[in-house]
């Protein structure tokens, strides 16, 4: 009270001495306060009514033409036939088709796949193989592998080959009244403003209209960059090889190795159905224009086919009688690279096309289908409004800002830290042997996006972190500890590329 009182007369008195200045100071603080307010009415605006209502499609166009029928496309596809849209999912490909992956599933997507039904029909066929046995391998070679299952009351991950997972969302979605449409390669896409209606064409001259055009063809998406939104190729690049199983040494579900000369970068061995693995070798865009740290994307099959005879983790782990295929690669397209906006009158884009891949860990399959699913909750509020502008699209990017895009800036500036100061791995791999799975489980809900990365940030989490690299700090540069990780020939230096 005596506070209250005291702020009071002291007010009073400023404004007895500065009666014009305090008016100013008043009328400048409403204003910025009401154009504030302004400013977030006009973004979260969203038309309550507009042109095209449901009757005014015409018989043979759809609601929406979803372009890819990856996790992205397939699931949008599910979600806008379930809510009673009319939705065409074409697709170049036939499906059962393959796509080049680390095949790991994390926790958002598998909620998806099991809201979905499609869960069940994995586990039922046997597709899928839930972690539990994981960890990593810091860049001095500090390695924790423990359990996190138990701790986590579910598997953080799961690793389902895409050759099953795309077959099974996409006809999942076709089940359920999306009208897939196979062997269709989109070259073009035109949109008539008179009748609010995009005309799709296929490479043998097959047309599909639609009220909505989602994009959803993948990290190189060829359609974005032709109609203007995709403004640069992608910056990342990940390989893969199966390995047969019973032919390796693993006994893990998944481990992550961090060498250093990829940093950011790593490499990641998961367990499939079968004692089969996936191991695959992940290059983050990050530091100089045109770089992944300090190698280059065409340093990957160097990198790749090295580890598997000359890293002491990995050539151990995989053996000496290990059958992989050949390596396989595609790009990364992470934290909305390229595309500096998601929407247009009556265009979504959505999954890799839009470039939502974590830019720390190189995932996209999660952000995929909740991209997949905003974009379909964001067509149906459409046709229930009539409005299909941009205005109104603009909720789909509110949507997965929401959902995942907030946490890529933190990411992005993760992977500097960590391509920066490699130490802050090694202080979490020396916690992880301190305080056991408790630090591995907290460690895998971030990396497997059950958490945000903001997570990182919380006073706990931060304090416990801030020790533990100092206390790595001395152990390392007073006390010697030895590095570990080592290629058993030439290590490949700075710069190599
Ligand atoms: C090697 C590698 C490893 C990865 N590992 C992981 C991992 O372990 N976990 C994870 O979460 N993410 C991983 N990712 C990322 C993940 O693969 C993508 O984020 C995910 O596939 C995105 O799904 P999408 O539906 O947006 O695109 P895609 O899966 O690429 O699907 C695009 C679809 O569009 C179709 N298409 C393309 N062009 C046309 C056209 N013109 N006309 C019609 N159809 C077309 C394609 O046939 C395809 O079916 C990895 C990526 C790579 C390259």
């Amino acid at each position: 009270m005596e506070s209250l009182r005291s702020l009071k007369e002291g007010a009073t008195e400023l404004y007895e001495r500065h009666p014009k200045a305090c008016i100013g100071a008043a009328g400048a603080t409403t204003a910025a306060l009401v154009a504030a307010y302004a400013w977030r009415r006009a973004a979260n605006y969203v038309p309550a009514t507009g042109p095209y209502s449901p009757d005014t499609l015409p018989a043979d166009a759809y609601d929406a033409a979803v372009v890819g029928a990856g996790p992205s496309g397939a699931v949008c596809g599910y979600f806008l036939a379930k809510g009673g849209g009319k939705v065409a999912v074409l697709d170049k490909e036939t499906f059962p088709r393959d796509k080049y992956c680390g095949d790991a599933v994390c926790t958002p997507a598998i909620r998806i796949l099991e809201e979905m039904g499609v869960l069940k029909e994995l586990i039922d066929n046997n597709e899928a193989h839930f972690a539990d046995a994981g960890g990593f391998v810091s860049p001095t070679g500090t390695s924790y592998i423990g359990v996190s299952k138990q701790k986590l009351g579910e598997a953080a991950a799961c690793a389902v080959k895409r050759l099953h997972l795309d077959h099974r969302v996409a006809k999942n979605a076709q089940r359920n009244g999306a009208d897939l449409k196979e062997g269709f390669e989109v070259t073009d896409a035109a949109f008539d403003k008179a009748n609010g209606l995009w005309t799709v064409t296929s490479a043998t001259g097959a047309k599909v209209r639609a009220r909505t055009l989602v994009i959803a063809d993948g990290a190189t998406s060829r359609l974005a960059t032709k109609l203007g939104y995709c403004k640069a190729p992608p910056k990342g690049v990940c390989s893969r090889a199966f390995v047969e199983g019973g032919s390796h040494n693993t006994n893990f579900d998944g481990v992550c190795f961090y060498p250093k000369w990829s940093l950011p970068g790593y490499a990641a061995i998961f367990r499939h159905p079968n004692d089969e693995l996936n191991y695959c070798y992940y290059l983050i865009p990050c530091g100089e224009e045109g770089m992944c740290g300090d190698v280059k994307e065409s340093d990957l099959a160097r990198l790749h086919n090295d580890a598997i005879k000359n890293d002491p983790f990995i050539s151990q782990a995989l053996g000496p009688n290990a059958k992989l295929e050949r390596m396989r690669a595609a790009s990364l397209r992470c934290g909305s690279q390229g595309v500096p906006c998601t929407v247009d009158d009556h265009l979504l884009i959505v999954g890799d096309a839009a470039g939502h891949i974590d830019p720390l860990t190189g995932e996209g399959i999660h952000t995929a289908m909740m991209g997949g699913k905003a974009a379909a909750q964001t067509i149906l509020d459409m046709r229930r409004t009539g409005d299909f502008s941009k205005q109104s699209c603009k909720s789909f990017e509110r949507r997965w800002q929401h959902l995942f895009g907030h946490d890529f800036s933190l990411s992005q500036r993760m992977a500097e830290v960590v391509y920066k100061y490699p130490i802050i791995l090694d202080a979490v791999a020396s916690e992880m042997q301190r305080k056991g799975d408790s630090m591995m489980a907290k460690w895998a809900e971030i990396m497997t996006c059950m958490q945000p990365k903001t997570y990182f940030l919380r006073p706990d989490i931060a304090t416990q972190l801030g020790i533990a690299v100092v206390r790595e700090f001395f152990a390392q540069k007073v006390f010697g500890k030895p590095d570990r990780y080592t290629l058993k020939t030439s290590a490949p230096t700075k710069k190599t590329a």
